[in-house]
């Protein structure tokens, strides 16, 4: 990547933990950002801001050259203003060429202060995140005017290029135990950043028993339920399976289940081992969400919907017949 103002070509991934572990998401980004780096040699850095990380050897593994640990506890275990300044002070010290975060709490907060302190800009909530080979800048994906087009964000001349990408956007690699990392730890005292907010509880979402852009199966019912009460038929599969129930949008929008369970441009986006679709017709806008997903299976009556052109397995019929006679087998083989 050309290292423009000053700046080098180092792309750096601001990694997200959840009790000391790094969220697969993160992940996922370092393995793109090491595809990134190798294309236009530069160096990947992950950067931990804090120093409670369990699994920090594994940055280097999934991608990173460089891991900065910046040290001192979280006051009130997440402090937006602590964030900002010592990520913002970080990149003026060692100039990277490019800053990436998933979209979520630091995505949506810490990540725009931090473009507003340096002076570039960000593109929020990308859906990907390429190399232009002849200008060797970034290309950052995103749906705009509401969703119904998506855009290609460049910066032309400003340092560092900032994006925030989707959770999922991109699948968790294989680990490379042989790679090594270069570990900075860097001294940020975070009690002495005066805030102005103050993090009083954290509130678990309990709409779905396991998370949705955590799981490894997925149960998505579309408007094919027809009413709120059908949606038991897909919690029951989703139940034997271990899996998430998603839905696709007009489901949220009649208020039959809660928004944070959507799946596609304008919910969440997923990339599960299996993705089981029931009574969802596959409209580019759901298919945004969920297409990367290892195995998807469409269950549909009518033969022509679109989500059997990317389904690996179809099942063309009445899902009030085919789902509840798949969850009463499963239940007969896990006995
Ligand atoms: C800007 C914008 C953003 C959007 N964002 C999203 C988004 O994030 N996520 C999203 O999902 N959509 C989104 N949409 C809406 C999207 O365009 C579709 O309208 C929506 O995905 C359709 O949902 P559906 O497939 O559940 O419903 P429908 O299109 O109504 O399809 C229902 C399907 O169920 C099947 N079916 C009906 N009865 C049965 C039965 N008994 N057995 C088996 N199959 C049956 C039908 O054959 C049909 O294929 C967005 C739209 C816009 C304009």
């Amino acid at each position: 990547m050309s290292a423009e103002s000053g700046a080098t070509g180092d792309i750096w991934v601001v990694t997200q933990q959840r009790d000391g572990q790094t969220r697969a998401a993160s992940y996922a980004l370092i393995g793109q950002a090491r595809k990134l780096a190798d294309a236009c040699q530069a160096r990947v850095a992950a950067v931990c801001l804090h120093d409670g990380v369990k699994d920090a050897d594994q940055l280097a593994a999934f991608g990173a050259d460089r891991v900065y640990m910046v040290g001192g506890p979280v006051p009130d275990g997440w402090n937006d203003d602590a964030y900002v300044k010592e990520l913002s002070d970080l990149a003026r010290r060692d100039r990277p060429g490019a800053i990436l975060a998933t979209s979520g709490a630091l995505g949506s907060s810490v990540i725009p202060r931090v473009a507003m302190a340096l002076g570039t800009s960000v593109a929020a909530n990308c859906v990907s995140v390429d190399l232009d080979p002849q200008s060797q800048t970034l290309v950052h994906t995103r749906p705009a005017f509401g969703g119904s087009l998506m855009a290609n964000v460049v910066f032309a001349g400003r340092r560092p290029q900032m994006a925030t990408v989707r959770p999922h956007a991109y699948r968790k690699g294989q680990p490379d135990a042989a790679r090594q990392a270069e570990m900075v730890r860097v001294d940020f005292d975070k009690a002495a950043v005066t805030s102005r907010s103050q993090l009083l509880s954290v509130v678990q979402d309990l709409a779905g028993r396991v998370r949705l852009d955590e799981a490894e199966v997925i149960v998505c019912g579309g408007r094919g339920l027809g009413k709120a009460e059908n949606f038991q038929i897909v919690a029951e599969l989703a139940e034997v399976l271990g899996a998430a129930l998603g839905t696709s949008r007009p489901p949220v929008d009649d208020g039959w289940v809660p928004y944070s369970q959507q799946v596609g441009q304008t919910g969440k986006t997923v990339s599960p081992r299996l993705y089981i679709a029931c009574g969802v017709a596959g409209a580019p806008q759901h298919l945004a969400g969920m297409q990367t997903s290892e195995i998807i299976v469409a269950i549909n009556e009518d033969p022509k919907a679109p989500i059997f052109e990317v389904a690996t397995y179809g099942l063309v019929g009445d899902l009030f017949k085919i789902v509840p006679l798949l969850t009463s087998k499963l239940r007969e083989a896990r006995g």
